[in-house]
């Protein structure tokens, strides 16, 4: 194996598995918590496995599923065999089973760690990979009184089949129809099932690109056969997506497949419906899919049957026969970072897998994140520009509003106020940012000090008004009853302080009382039809106010808004976590992004009671790219990445001396050998679910250096009982 290299640039240390090319004997990883592989011999009667193959093999008193990973040599010990190859030709291709590697390596997991991430359920526990052929269903009109009679609930999916007319397994699944039922009703010939063959068409596109679009196509295109990092830089509604889907014809063209990765599927349908009505299909793989389905669009990618795949994070570890392209959509995302378990970065990896295969990687983002600006700085990415809306629509003008001094009502000042009834009355839309759902964050009394305080965390409960009156603890999800007097000193006159939707919403309605009032947050839109339905509404409305949390940044168009209110700002700049600022700016951009269009320009007002912040002011009066770059410069004077490199530990216990003292014993390494260390200290969020939280940062000038001395802590460490402990690796949260 040629020496890797890691997303940044630098060198990686060659890992414990670079020995391991050629031999004999099998080395095989188990998707279990465990560090090593364990060395096997071939099956007899039976062809020796190849790498990325899964097989069963005898572990202690039982058998277990595992991956071949290598071969080797070497073996000091009588070995025992393979007891059976599940799969010919192996399931992983070569290059997922060196991800799997250098994930081990890089995140310092165990390698049955990687592996348990890496494979879907279904494949963990040995299901063979025969994926069904796609079927459409229809119900065939036929003598059913005697069904009715004898199988009414046979009976009931025939009727429903019926009524909804030919649906494929997708909606078979979506409507819970029972596959058996359906096979049932086959036998009897009331039901017709066709096998739907995958029909993948190489449609180029129509519209003609604009001229940055047209390079942006031609500089990636150009090098298709070979891996880089192409950041498509360009603002919501440049025609990024127009961008990809010219990318992916190419690449189906030349007979290979691409893998696109989005950060939500619920949230952002709009990319597969377009991806799967260019080319007629498209494979999905997301966290909602039933784990068997799952598994086989994994196979049917690993087959080649799907030529397209759009997919959530985990999506990046799919196996493909001929891989040519992967889009990272929304690179900033931060949902492409796992935060538990394994805490790999979709993104990261994706970009190592695409060196390992020397195909191109595509980062596209209106708000591309500061480490990804800082390399394309370094000149290892490439950029292309795409700087306006196809059909010109204008890009909305930032300000700031003043808050100190001014008349607030529930929330919002008057100014603001004043703002959006100009805005509604002339029948335009208006869009409210606040970042925070229920109610209020707390419930106080004022007659003594009582708060509403969650019992098990360190954190205020808040109130919810809808669907339920009651407390909720946004960190381990505890519910309460919202208690009538105080709980201390019986004075009935609780209040509540500080806004988030559902108050903002209750104050707009009031305010408003001639507008329709949408309110978008996780509480409201529970179900993927909901998000639906209410989109629809909201697009064929005039005169109504969006007020919803950070889901309104995500992949939605709402043409008909002009003027884009940020309630919340301060609290988003003012975090203790180095990353706060740019999550704020992002997420402000975005949200601001989603608005107007041709004929209504539209305007972004923030309200700040510190209008004189500085990550504030230059995003205002700068935008995005200022801002990074003011980014930048204060990130290399505190030495903080991208310009060092950080890993984080945490640990948490039930004692809270045991979690600070772990921490600390593993940041000794570290502390010995020169490397800068904070900590430990208490998580910002100190408790949760009763246990203690306790963290602590590793800071070093190379990569090289960070990583021996994690290898180290690895090494060292002990197992403290009732102390779990992780190790973070380029945190995207430092909370
Ligand atoms: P992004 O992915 O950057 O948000 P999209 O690719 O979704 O942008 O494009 C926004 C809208 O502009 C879409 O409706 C798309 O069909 C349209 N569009 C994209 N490129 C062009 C073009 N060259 N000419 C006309 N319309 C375009
Ligand atoms: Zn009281
Ligand atoms: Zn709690």
């Amino acid at each position: 194996m040629a020496t890797r290299t890691d997303v940044t640039g630098s060198r990686a240390q060659p890992g414990p598995f670079d020995r391991s090319i050629g031999g004999k004997f099998m080395r095989v990883g188990i998707p279990r918590p465990l560090d090593k592989l364990y060395d096997y011999a071939p099956p007899s009667g039976m062809p020796a496995p190849s790498i990325g193959a899964r097989v069963r093999v005898p572990l202690g008193r039982t058998s277990a599923v595992g991956v071949v990973m290598g071969y080797t040599d070497d073996s000091r010990y009588e070995l025992k065999e393979i007891l059976d190859v599940i799969d010919h030709p192996p399931l992983l291709g070569n290059d997922v089973v060196r991800v799997t590697q250098w994930m081990a390596d890089y995140y310092h997991s165990p390698i049955g760690v990687c592996l348990d991430t890496v494979l879907p359920s279904a494949a963990r526990r040995g299901v063979r990979s025969e994926p069904r052929d796609a079927k459409v269903w229809t119900a065939v009109d036929g003598e059913t009184h005697a069904l009715a009679r004898r199988a009414p609930r046979q009976f009931e999916t025939w009727q429903l089949l019926r009524s909804k007319g030919p649906l494929v397994d997708e909606q078979i699944r979506a409507y819970q129809l029972d596959r058996a039922r359906l096979l049932a009703l086959e036998r009897k010939g009331l039901v017709t099932a066709i096998t739907r063959k995958l029909r993948y068409e190489v449609d180029g596109g129509s519209v003609s690109l604009t001229d940055e679009q047209t390079e942006a196509v031609d500089s990636i295109a150009g090098a298709l056969d070979r891996f880089g990092t192409h950041v498509l830089y360009g603002i919501t509604g440049s025609g990024k997506t127009e961008v990809y889907l010219r990318l992916i014809a190419k690449v189906l063209a030349q007979s290979k497949q691409a893998l696109v990765l989005v950060p939500e599927i619920s949230l952002t349908p709009q990319s597969l419906d377009r991806v799967r009505e260019r080319f007629g299909a498209a494979a999905t793989i997301h966290s909602r899919l039933p784990a068997v389905a799952r598994f086989h669009e994994w196979t049917r990618c690993a087959k080649g049957e799907h030529r397209i795949l759009v997919g959530t994070r985990s999506a990046v570890f799919t196996p493909f026969s001929n891989l040519g392209l992967i889009v990272v959509d929304e690179e900033h995302d931060t949902s492409y970072k796992q935060q538990d378990g394994l805490r790999y970065s979709a993104r990261d990896v994706a970009l190592v897998r695409a060196q390992h295969l020397g195909i191109p990687c595509v980062l596209g983002s209106a708000t591309p994140s500061t480490e990804t600006l800082y390399n394309v700085r370094q000149g290892r990415f490439r950029v292309s520009h795409l700087s306006s809306r196809p059909g010109s629509i204008s890009t909305p003008s930032m300000k700031i509003l003043d808050l100190r001094g001014q008349e607030m009502r529930g929330g919002l000042s008057v100014g603001l106020i004043a703002k959006m009834s100009e805005h509604l009355g002339r029948n335009s839309q208006v869009l409210v940012l606040i970042n925070r759902r229920g109610f209020a964050p707390s419930l106080i009394c004022p007659d003594c000090s009582w708060r509403s305080q969650c019992q098990d965390c360190d954190a205020r409960l808040t109130l919810h008004e809808y669907p339920n009156r009651q407390l909720q603890c946004h960190h381990c999800c505890a519910v309460h009853p919202v208690p009538v007097s105080c709980p201390d000193c019986e004075s009935d006159g609780l209040v509540s302080l500080g806004s988030g939707t559902q108050r903002i919403d209750e104050t707009l309605a009031a305010e408003f009382p001639c507008s329709k009032v949408y309110r978008i947050d996780r509480d409201a839109m529970t179900t993927r039809r909901k998000i639906d339905s209410t989109l629809r509404e909201i697009r064929n409305s005039e005169n109504s106010i969006l007020v919803g949390t950070q889901m309104l940044a995500k992949g939605h168009h709402f043409p008909n808004v002009t003027l884009v209110a940020v309630i919340d700002a301060d609290r988003g700049f003012l975090t203790s976590d180095f990353r706060g600022p740019e999550r704020t700016a992002q997420l402000i951009m975005q949200v601001a992004g989603r608005a107007g269009r041709e004929d209504k320009p539209g305007e972004v007002w923030i309200q700040s009671f510190d209008p004189e912040n500085r990550h504030l002011k230059v995003l205002a009066k700068g935008g995005y790219q200022r801002f990074i770059d003011q980014e930048l410069e204060a990130r290399e004077e505190a030495a903080l990445p991208p310009y060092t490199y950080m890993a984080v530990v945490r640990a948490d216990s039930e004692d809270r001396e045991a979690a600070e003292r772990c921490v600390a014993e593993l940041l000794d390494g570290p502390r010995a050998k020169d490397l800068e260390v904070l900590g430990p200290a208490p998580a910002q969020i100190e408790r949760v679910s009763k246990r203690w939280k306790f963290q602590g940062a590793i800071v070093a000038r190379s990569r090289q250096r960070l990583h021996d001395s994690l290898r180290d802590m690895q090494d060292r460490r002990q197992r403290t009982k009732g102390v779990r402990w992780s190790i973070d690796v380029d945190p995207s949260e430092l909370s």
